[in-house]
């Protein structure tokens, strides 16, 4: 987020649709000084329409057909957040998602698409895919081509896109080497809206591909491997698919805004009839003053209109008017790589089509690619030595901590014991004290945002401090919040804060602490942090307890800091990070309680996985063996490891850990190091142990691993590749 200027107004997109897409891409070029932007969207990612035929049939792949939503976020400066909006509450002006406190806005735009459920069809729901949302289907399609064996599939609505996707299933079955048996049903007649010409050429290429057409045919019901029509056998389907209907959502009919059959109903400025704070694009709106069937076409040309309006709303400027075309060229895939081309009732089809099909959305999809993360600064041309080894993004989280060796040769390590009621302790997690017979571990620590989802960032934030008390083993009591926020209006401050403080109650109250109290100031940059508290009646899990045999489990995947510096130079799959977000988001409480019987423990963070086991090995005066091949990674961390991303935090851990160990000499190894935030749990324990806590583990849905042992000292680190 642009936090230059100071921060006065919620503009919030709810879906990532084709215009929204396009908004950020907009907003990317030209920010609005002053405007927080936020989109909401349940995937990190949204097919772009164009493509989808040709990614069924198996011309495009999927990293082809997404857009990357976190990346054109990162570019627009924007804030994404990851879930689904089920209300919106005009009166108060927040937007309401499951699960997470509601998000105010000044502004707001719906470009949430429609669905092709079919929910009054018996068995539709239990049984079949909607073709809409368009990345369920994606994602369901892409299962069933794995499969083998003979394939019926039944495609419900003989629309465009109904024979497009029917066409195209055909073809790349085919093309699997698989028996496919193809049925295209419609209650009335096929491809009515196409013209005559174009009608005849299309229902050609459906014969051609041996897709059976079954018009004027009522379906009955879905069953789990057959359509039940009437007047007829049932048709044979492993997959059905639903096309013919096109419905609104249905939490929209309850905003109290003014609606035509479940949409949106808007005027030429795209703004709601009822509420001009409100917009509505693409397949959800209906454009009162000039109605037009649901083409991602007319989500895409209302973009710039879309753009100029919403800054226009929250600036003050005048609005225009968007009127869109009377007929438009249709594109339509005809299976393989052979499209056909309508307007004003002219149709062409052939190998020719479909390449200038693809040239037009593949550059439609390019556009997205050439994105530069904002803020991205151009280096001066003249600055001190040494300035420019420093003069790289940091990154956030984790990786942008101090590291070890200026934190060593400062003050703070330099004090001494000075009170009999703290314990020493050799570098752990958190520090003890021992009054009387309580023993209570605290530690404190604050994270630069690495996403400007509040709640996300929040909840990860409280996991990481967390992490050093349930990996001494101790019961979290309490949690003091310290938050710095970016400059922003008093309005934009309470959003914030009741965004942040909810979640932090949530993490806090769940793992059995409770938050007294906190210090908020404002600053550059969005960072939050907790100082935490835990009692323990039984003696703590420390660094110096492992003994030569006890092998080491690791709970969760690493690769945080790789995925999020490549997410930060938008290089990283929007995919990947939203896999790390989560990982990050999972609290360690079932670890820990797993583990209880750990003879050394630690949670990961900064140092990198080596490094705590470094710190392990130090404080028990062992030396340790890591099989890197076993250590879990996650998905994308070592494609972008391979490309040379580190996290600017990887030279501090590199040069720490070469007192005990060589340097990593591949992409895998140099993983070993690399800064993870809110990670999982590195423990020592004996074989048995081990097993227990890992089946334990299992049982609550926990993938921890075994990926070394404790060897005889000197205190040095193997790593085995
Ligand atoms: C098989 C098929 C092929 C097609 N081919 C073409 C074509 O070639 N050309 C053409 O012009 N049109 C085509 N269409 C139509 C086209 O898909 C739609 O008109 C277009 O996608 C509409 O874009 P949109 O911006 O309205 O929303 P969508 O592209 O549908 O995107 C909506 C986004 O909002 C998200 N969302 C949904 N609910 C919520 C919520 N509650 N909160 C937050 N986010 C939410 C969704 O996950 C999605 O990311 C095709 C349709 C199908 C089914």
């Amino acid at each position: 987020m642009n936090t230059a200027f100071p921060l006065t107004r919620d503009l919030v997109l709810i879906g990532g649709g084709h215009a929204h897409a396009l908004v950020l891409k907009m907003w990317a070029m030209k920010p609005l000084a002053g405007a927080r932007l936020t989109v909401i969207n349940p995937a990190p990612s949204a097919p772009y329409s164009g493509m989808l035929p040709g990614f069924v049939a198996g011309h495009y792949t999927s990293d082809e057909l997404y857009i990357d939503l976190i990346r054109i976020a990162r570019a627009a400066g924007a804030r994404i957040i990851l879930g689904k909006a089920a209300h919106i509450d005009r009166a108060k002006k927040q937007v309401i998602v499951p699960d997470r406190a509601p998000i105010g806005y000044d502004v707001c735009s719906i470009d949430i698409g429609i669905t092709s459920g079919m929910p009054e069809l018996e068995g539709f729901t239990e049984h079949a895919v909607p073709a809409k949302p368009l990345d369920d289907f994606a994602r369901i399609w892409e299962g069933f081509c794995q499969e083998t064996g003979p394939a019926q599939v039944a495609v419900l609505g003989a629309g465009v896109a109904g024979a497009e996707v029917a066409m195209a299933a055909a073809h790349r079955l085919q093309h699997l080497g698989r028996a496919a048996d193809v049925t295209l049903i419609d209650r009335s007649k096929a491809l009515s809206r196409l013209g005559t010409q174009a009608r005849s050429k299309a229902l050609k290429s459906l014969n051609e591909l041996n897709v059976t057409l079954l018009e004027h045919t009522n379906v009955l019901r879905v069953e789990a491997d057959q359509v039940v029509v009437a007047d007829r056998d049932p048709i044979p389907a492993k997959m059905t698919l639903g096309a013919a209907g096109t419905r609104a959502y249905e939490w929209l009919s309850n905003i109290g805004l003014a609606m035509e059959q479940g949409y949106i109903k808007v005027l030429p400025s795209l703004q709601s009839e009822t509420d001009s704070d409100i917009f509505a694009v693409g397949d959800c709106a209906h454009l009162t003053h000039a109605p037009r069937p649901k083409a991602g076409v007319f989500a895409v040309r209302q973009a710039p209109i879309l753009f100029h309006n919403l800054r226009a709303a929250l600036s003050g400027g005048a609005m225009q008017n968007y009127h869109p075309q009377s007929d438009y060229l249709k594109l339509v895939s005809l299976g393989g790589k052979i499209a056909l081309a309508e307007k004003l009732g002219v149709a062409i089809s052939g190998g020719a089509m479909w390449r200038w099909k693809d040239q037009i959305d593949r550059k439609f999809m390019d556009q997205f690619d050439a994105l530069k993360p904002m803020g991205a600064l151009e280096l001066p041309e003249e600055f001190a030595s040494g300035f420019e080894a420093h003069a790289g993004p940091i990154c956030a989280g984790c990786g942008s901590k101090v590291g070890r060796g200026a934190l060593a040769r400062s003050a703070l390590h330099q004090t001494g014991a000075q009170r009999d009621d703290v314990v020493t302790l050799k570098g752990d997690d958190a520090a003890l004290l021992q009054m009387d017979d309580v023993k209570q571990v605290l530690s404190t620590d604050h994270l630069r945002a690495f996403t400007d989802d509040p709640v996300l960032m929040t909840r990860i934030a409280a996991v990481h401090a967390l992490g050093d008390i349930w990996s001494m083993g101790a019961k979290p009591q309490s949690a003091m919040v310290s938050l710095i926020l970016p400059r922003m209006s008093t309005a934009l401050q309470e959003r914030t804060l009741d965004e942040i403080m909810r979640t932090a109650s949530d993490v806090m109250r769940d793992a059995g602490a409770q938050i007294i109290g906190g210090h908020t100031s404002m600053g550059a940059e969005f960072t939050i942090g907790f100082s935490v508290t835990g009692l323990t009646s039984d003696t703590p899990i420390t660094l110096g307890g492992a003994q030569v045999g006890d092998v080491l489990v690791l709970t969760k995947p690493i690769g945080t800091g790789v995925l999020l510096a490549a997410e930060m130079q938008m290089k990283a799959h929007g995919t990947n990070v939203a896999a790390a977000y989560a990982s990050m988001a999972r609290g360690v409480a079932i670890d820990a309680l797993s583990l209880s019987t750990a003879q050394a423990m630690t949670d990961v963070t900064g140092f990198g996985l080596a490094g705590h086991l470094a710190n392990i090995c130090r404080a028990s005066g062992v030396g340790a063996e890591l099989n890197v091949r076993d250590v879990p990674l996650l998905n994308g961390a070592l494609a972008m490891s391979e490309t040379g991303v580190q996290s600017s935090l990887y030279p501090d851990n590199l040069s720490d850990a070469l007192t005990m160990m060589n340097a990593p000499q591949t992409a895998r190894g140099r993983l070993m190091l690399d800064p993870q935030t809110a990670g999982g749990l590195l423990a020592a324990l004996s074989q048995a142990d081990a097993k227990v806590a890992i089946a334990t583990m299992k049982e609550r849905g926990i993938d921890a691993i075994q990926i070394g042992k404790i060897i005889e000292g000197p205190v040095a680190l193997n790593l085995i590749e």
